[in-house]
């Protein structure tokens, strides 16, 4: 017998290799560093929320996430219609291209950039066109607006971008939005936005009033926490918005998911109590493995990336040795998330005693 085959494209999606938990090592408490998860547990009313939520598990959601709509309108003054919600912004990246891309239709995006770009685009039977990264571990904008082609239909940006920790500056994102046609979305991933500590940063929601084609899509699962959750949203003109909300899984954002993102937001000075707290333990972490001698890009992020190349399985098992897991991309480098304070400590030891060369 033979099962009968997915579409051709089905067969090139490239597995997601998530990040994976410590080793148990004898006498050290494990630490996972390798999902940029936030080591905070949720904002205070937060589990009140989601649990008295859960109470009602029997009914389907409020398909129309009104209540996450009214409070995203209200958090950043924008009418209702400009957002989408999913079960996570990755979500929102496979509606995306499931919205606007035909097959054989072109997505241009950075690389090495967020792993789940590939899946996505594969899914969708779309081409991606990857741009590599510059030196300095950044998108390489101007090279992207090149790469553009009559066949393209999205630009992806990550920034900060996964793995590797580097934004975009406010002025670079408006060279490539004035480069590149309007028919053209422009999809700026903000996944890691409340961690950004530069000059000249991107507003995604500004880009807004000035160009139709830009979508920002932001997320639950970093900053604030709710990762295990799944909810994130696009913020886009109202008419994207819509076709994201079209192609969305019916009911998918869960009404568990709903309240403790709605209870999230109404503690937003919180929230930005604790980003400062890893923010600071970031600027530890970063300068601690620069002093062992690491080059270590910008990090805007909640991690960062060391480029060890042939090292990279060495570095990880020396993490593992210390009961640290991080996140390795074969023979290229390592993405360490900035976890509780003994864990970036460790970190830092455990990347001081093997050493810059390995
Ligand atoms: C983590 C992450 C997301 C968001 O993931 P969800 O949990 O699905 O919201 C989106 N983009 C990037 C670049 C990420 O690293």
């Amino acid at each position: 017998m033979t099962a009968p085959r997915p579409r051709r494209t089905i067969a090139d999606i490239p597995a997601y290799v998530p990040g994976r938990p410590p080793a148990v090592v004898p006498g050290l408490a494990p630490y996972k560093l390798s999902s940029n998860e936030n080591p905070f547990s949720p904002l205070p009313g937060v589990v009140a929320a989601a649990t008295e939520a859960a109470a009602r598990m029997n009914r389907y959601p409020d398909m129309g996430s009104s209540d996450l709509y009214a409070a995203l309108a209200r958090r950043f003054e924008l009418s209702a219609d400009r957002f989408a919600a999913a079960t996570g912004s990755v979500a929102l990246i496979f509606q995306l291209l499931q919205a606007y891309c035909d097959p054989g239709d072109e997505v241009v995006h950075a690389w090495r950039s967020f792993e789940a770009y590939p899946v996505a685009l594969a899914a969708a039977g779309a081409v991606g066109v990857p741009v590599p990264l510059t030196d300095a571990e950044e998108h390489d904008l101007p090279a992207m607006a090149q790469a553009v082609t009559e066949r393209t239909k999205v630009l992806l940006v990550c920034t900060p971008n996964n793995p590797t920790g580097t934004a975009v500056t406010a002025t670079a994102l408006a060279e490539l939005l004035d480069a590149v046609p309007e028919r053209v979305l422009v999809v700026v991933d903000e996944a890691y936005v409340e961690f950004v500590r530069m000059d000249d940063p991107v507003d995604g929601p500004a880009l807004l009033k000035r160009h139709d084609n830009v979508v920002v899509l932001r997320t639950f699962s970093k900053a604030y926490g709710l990762a295990g959750l799944r909810v994130g949203f696009a913020i886009a003109h109202p008419e994207v918005a819509a076709a994201l909300r079209a192609v969305a899984l019916p009911f998918g954002v869960s009404a568990v998911a709903q309240a403790a993102a709605v209870a999230s937001l109404a503690r937003e000075p919180d929230l930005l109590t604790r980003v400062a707290t890893l923010v600071e333990a970031r600027g530890a972490v970063v300068g601690g493995l620069r002093d062992s001698g690491f080059t270590v890009p910008d990090a805007q992020g909640n991690f960062c990336w060391l480029r060890l190349g042939e090292h990279t399985d060495a570095f990880v098992a020396a993490c593992g040795e210390a009961a640290l897991s991080v996140r390795p991309f074969a023979g290229e480098g390592v993405r360490i998330s900035i976890g509780e304070p003994e864990a970036n400590q460790r970190l830092v030891e455990v990347a001081a005693a093997f050493g810059a060369t390995g």
